[in-house]
């Protein structure tokens, strides 16, 4: 009996054998869900001809919409991390593609527009996130080098 992981229908909960139910993850497909902005386009400019933001405490001003719109989504972060658990929140998308490489390098590997590049040492097979740092490694820590300089 294979369980059909799509229809979870006709599963009880309690044949979940102490395993939590999977959290709804989602997809990575060029872009994380954004919670929606408020809209800004009936915001007027104040008398000094410059868009206010109106969040507490601060005084920031912009000379166009489009700017102040860039300068609130650094304080709602509208950006959400795709594992529910996690609950990190970013001002932009780019944020949170480094956010998810870093700190979920597994679900990023699974999401081909995400997946972290990985560069091998060519002698002895570790991998490296960056090409410069195989060099790095071979010149300080690789295990066949280290060999090979004792012969
Ligand atoms: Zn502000
Ligand atoms: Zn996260
Ligand atoms: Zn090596």
């Amino acid at each position: 009996m294979s369980a059909d992981p799509l229809s979870g229908a006709n599963q009880p909960a309690s044949d979940l054998h102490g395993e939590e139910a999977a959290p709804t993850e989602y997809q990575y497909n060029g872009r994380f869900y954004e919670e929606s902005m408020p809209d800004i386009k009936g915001i007027d400019p104040g008398s000094d001809g410059k868009f206010h933001c109106w969040e507490e405490g601060c005084n920031h001003k912009d000379d166009g919409r489009r700017h102040l719109m860039k300068h609130l989504r650094t304080h709602y972060k509208p950006v959400k991390c795709p594992k529910p658990d996690c609950g990190r929140r970013a001002a932009e998308q780019r944020e949170m593609i480094r956010h998810v490489q870093s700190c979920h390098v597994a679900w990023a590997n699974k999401q081909p527009k995400l997946k972290v590049q990985e560069f091998f040492c060519d002698l002895c097979g570790a991998p490296f996130r960056r090409k410069d740092y195989i060099r790095k490694h071979q010149r300080y820590s690789c295990p066949i080098v280290k060999g090979e300089q004792r012969e």
